[in-house]
């Protein structure tokens, strides 16, 4: 798994978020996730299982008819993930009704995609520390789109942050987005 390298907006970066850490690999700047939490305040954090050499994001997925555990590589912007189970192909376009693994509670909340051709009305709801800030992943398996909500920062900066994707060299379309 190679990533692609975006370049990280400097005003980003000047007032980095809590739960996410700026990282330079190769000399090329990147944003991974070091926290978050469920509704609940469990930590979705899976300290053993590591992608990209970070601890990855552990959800309670269903997609379609299957279910399991996924975890998600803490790079903002790779879909790169790990399933516990093997969606079936019917089910690559399906919601992924994402839950907390420790207790279960749904993550999915309500919220329109604006991705082309996507028709998503909701996304899995990860909440950063502090309660305040949040990012919020499309629920349509296959979609890229991903935003952070960053209170007390302009728009004009996380939409910035909305376009950055990276997509590793094996790159297989089962396994883009959540
Ligand atoms: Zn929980
Ligand atoms: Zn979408």
């Amino acid at each position: 798994m190679k990533l692609t390298h975006k370049k990280v907006p400097v005003e980003f970066l000047a007032a980095l978020p809590e739960g996410i850490k700026y990282v330079q690999k190769g000399g090329m700047d990147f944003l991974v996730i070091e926290q978050l939490y469920c509704r609940e305040g469990h930590s979705l954090m899976a300290e053993h299982v590591r992608l990209h050499g970070e601890p990855s994001i552990c959800l309670d997925a269903r997609i379609g008819s299957q279910r399991g555990r996924i975890f998600v590589d803490a790079y903002w912007g790779s879909h790169d993930k790990l399933y516990g189970f093997l969606p079936r192909e019917d089910d690559l376009h399906a919601i992924t009704e994402a839950h907390c693994p420790h207790c279960g509670i749904t993550l999915l909340t309500e919220r329109c995609c604006s991705h082309d051709g996507c028709g998503s009305k909701e996304a899995i709801l990860l909440n950063l520390p502090g309660g305040i800030n949040s990012i919020l992943v499309c629920a349509r398996h296959g979609c890229p789109d991903h935003e952070l909500i960053i209170k007390r920062m302009p728009e004009a900066i996380t939409s910035k942050l909305r376009k950055i994707n990276y997509f590793s060299e094996s790159y297989d379309d089962m396994f883009q987005g959540i």
